[in-house]
């Protein structure tokens, strides 16, 4: 980065009569520019990481802070008349849903920071992560069009397109190259199909509604095409080096499949090397299995992609062959490992007619990993319990982490200034030096209380300009933000304020500080149960809101399309973090490591990286409550009656149904209830155990709302979060990767 050549350029940017959009579009081009200038290919061995979700976020500020000229770009404009903050009307880039895809981006920003060549792939939708209004308590989708606003960090590789066949059509991918700035620049590279109106189709929409037959075609054709330009552009790429060689493959790149969403890759690589370069079958298998590797991030199976035999052989006919001669393959290698027939069964990819992605990626990648010490355990013993057993040796842990850049420095500037001005500054280069402050913790307590309420104030400014509830200073803050899911429990947390609330009405709790709980959550538009209970927060804040006798104790705030530059406000602003998942069902959990590194305490189940959050801050400085999984498991063993405990919270549970709240009509609410009193065909009652935890957890947001009182002690606790947060680095976890996966440092 030529940083002079740019703020001399700003200087001389004439921004009189200029919108907001126009300036976001040439100061942005101008740092790209910049940035750009002097990056370089690397000669050695390359990683690639395939995603159908980048949860980018806002590119603006962060890449100008990456770019080290954040501080200088905010003098200038300032001399022009114009705040820095005015970009904020631009929107998110939402090109995934949520932790998946978040995760996607700190890893590629982690990976620049640290200099390791880590590229991305996946598409250019048109159109990202719908836009979540509130209408009358219920959610609405709206279109994300994001480049409306320009795409100034973009650049169209016109030359470098490539085309992907279909059987029944051909498709255009046009690279679209994002930069991703650090030590150096690598590059996301997403494409967007192009050709017919049917083509184009494939890159307009972030997960199409896929319950009908041509919604799963449609997704099928996008989880191919995105794959197969990706390996044709690197086996292209390795062929003009190498001619027809393949055995070397390997030592050039490493390809990471992120979920089961990409896995198709590895059949596209087997059917491109033994169609087109003449590489025999059982070699371009044994080349896939030195490139490729897989990270599960679901346990549930209904995430794990499986394609009908019948639409891969009607769309990919080629692939489905490949497919087929994979799986015989590896019928011969299980014969000669003695598997019984259910083993085998276990780890076939194909069954009930049809591809099962999560055992092809299983069976040819050198390595699967999970994303949290329990999840990669939970892997072992149950999901892929049967590979475990024949291939130990594939698998592997790497705990999820966050860039730190994004999510503390430019999120928390305050906060920063505060360990800068503790332990040095250090810890920016190498975040294991935030541990230093584990020495200090006692003297910056006070100044640590300033901070957290600095932030919190600017949130609650956001939230009232945003939502139009006003929150007063003192409040305590607890945030549940994160994918609206039932295992996630967010109608447990909104079960526990209503019988706070009804606990500060009878008298029954007493000394209770002011509280907010902010909500923050969009449901996928066709999960009907999960859109219910945002429509029972919405109806339970809006009575809470409006109680005069309690209101100046607890508030709930339900924010309108929580994406992330909503929660780069909300980490900071909060003091407790909820993480309630049923314990076993969240694989690690990315928000709640956000949380932790802005010193929030966490409340929150022994599930996903919760427990080594625990471990790492110390369990006295955080709240765990709730079943272990494996209490969870002899519940499920045994048959677990909520009966009782729907008698035991009555209040909470029967104000689904008894007129407390309206559902506008829908039956909705009714339906919650009938989930957790009766269940259905495809689930038990109370699935999730919301009703089973559900005073335990009372009881630990309350002992929160006591223990707040000391606030020296509370301060405390909060900066024991940060002080030993850097465990929950991406860089600490990419570097994990690259060493233990990729090979590449
Ligand atoms: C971090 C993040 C997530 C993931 O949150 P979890 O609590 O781990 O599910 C989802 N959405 C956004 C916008 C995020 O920034």
């Amino acid at each position: 980065m030529n940083k002079l050549l740019f703020t001399d350029k700003l200087k001389e940017l004439d921004t009189s009569n200029k919108t907001t959009i126009q300036l976001y579009n040439e100061i942005s081009a101008l740092a790209l520019k910049c940035g750009l200038a002097g990056s370089k290919a690397v000669a050695g061995k390359s990683a690639y990481y395939l995603s159908m979700e980048f949860l980018i976020g806002r590119g603006f500020y962060n890449n100008l802070m990456e770019l080290g000229v954040i501080e200088e770009t905010r003098k200038i404009l300032a001399l022009k008349g114009i705040d820095i903050n005015v970009f904020e009307e631009i929107e998110d880039a939402a090109l995934g849903n949520g932790g998946l895809g978040r995760l996607a981006a700190c890893f590629l920003d982690s990976a620049a920071g640290l200099g390791i060549p880590l590229h991305g792939y996946g598409i250019r939708y048109k159109y990202g992560l719908f836009k979540q209004a509130i209408e009358n308590g219920f959610q609405v989708e709206l279109p994300d069009d994001w480049q409306r606003f320009g795409d100034p960090w973009s650049i169209r590789k016109e030359s470098e397109k490539r085309v992907i066949k279909f059987a029944d059509m051909s498709v255009t991918a046009v690279p679209y190259d994002m930069p991703v700035f650090g030590k150096r620049v690598n590059v996301l590279r997403l494409w967007q199909a192009e050709g017919s109106e049917e083509a184009q189709k494939i890159s307009e929409y972030l997960y199409p509604a896929d319950d009908t037959e041509e919604g799963k075609l449609l997704r099928l054709r996008q989880e191919y095409f995105f794959s197969a330009a990706a390996i044709g552009e690197l086996v292209e790429r390795h062929a003009k080096k190498f001619g027809k060689r393949f055995d070397n493959f390997a030592e050039y790149n490493a390809v990471q499949l992120n979920d089961t969403h990409p896995v198709l890759a590895i059949a596209e690589f087997v059917r491109l090397l033994t169609a087109d370069y003449k590489v025999g079958f059982a070699d371009a298998l044994k080349f896939a299995g030195q490139t490729f590797s897989y990270t599960n991030h679901t346990v549930m199976p209904e995430a794990l992609e499986f394609w009908g035999s019948a639409f891969v052989r009607k769309i990919l006919p080629d692939i489905y062959a490949v497919l087929m001669r994979i799986f015989l393959t590896q019928k011969e290698e299980f014969n000669k490992l003695n598997c019984t027939f259910e083993e085998t069964a276990a780890m076939s990819l194909y069954y009930s007619d049809g591809f099962s992605m999560a055992n092809l990626a299983v069976f040819v990648c050198h390595t699967v990993n999970g994303v949290a010490k329990l999840h990669t355990d939970i892997l072992k013993q149950n999901l892929f319990k049967t590979a475990y057993k024949f291939y130990p040796d594939k698998f592997q842990n790497k705990t999820n982490g966050i860039t730190q850049r994004r999510w503390l420095m430019l999120c928390n500037s305050e906060l920063s200034e505060l360990i800068d001005n503790t332990v040095g500054s250090g810890w920016r280069g190498d975040i294991s030096g935030l541990s230093k402050l584990n020495g200090q913790i006692d003297e910056i307590a006070k100044a640590f209380k300033c901070v957290k309420s600095e932030k919190k104030k600017q949130l609650f400014e956001y939230i009232s300009r945003q939502e139009g509830i006003v929150i007063p200073h003192n409040f305590i803050v607890y945030s549940q933000v994160k994918r609206l899911h039932e295992y996630k429990r967010q109608l447990m947390t909104a079960f526990a304020i209503l019988e706070i609330y009804n606990g500060l009405k009878d008298g029954s709790i007493k000394n209770f500080r002011p509280s907010v709980f902010v909500f923050g959550a969009k449901s996928a538009p066709s999960y009907k149960r999960a859109k219910a209970i945002i429509k029972f927060i919405n109806e339970i804040a809006k009575s809470i809101n409006s109680d005069e006798q309690t209101n100046g104790l607890l508030k709930v705030v339900f924010v309108r399309n929580y994406n992330v530059s909503y929660a780069e406000k909300i980490v900071a602003g909060t003091d407790v973090s909820l993480q309630v998942s049923t314990a076993g069902l969240e694989a690690s959990g990315t928000g709640n490591m956000k949380f932790m590194m802005n010193g929030a305490v966490t409340c929150g189940t022994m599930d996903g990286a919760n427990i080594e959050i625990a471990e790492l801050a110390g369990r006295e400085n955080n709240y765990i409550f709730g079943a272990e999984v494996d209490e969870i498991e002899r519940l499920k063993a045994d048959g677990y009656d909520p009966q009782e405990y729907i008698k035991m919270h009555r209040n909470a549970v029967e104000s689904l149904i008894n007129g407390t709240f309206s559902d506008g009509g829908t039956g909705c609410f009714k339906d919650l209830y009938d989930s957790l009193a009766v269940g259905a065909s495809w689930h038990k009652p109370d699935n999730y155990f919301v009703l089973y935890d559900l005073s335990s957890y009372k009881e630990a947001l309350l002992k929160i709302n006591s223990d707040y009182g000391d606030e020296k002690a509370f301060a405390v606790k909060q900066l024991k979060n940060v002080a030993n947060s850097a465990y929950f680095s991406s860089d600490r976890t990419i570097n994990e990767y690259a060493a233990d996966i990729w090979k590449i440092i």
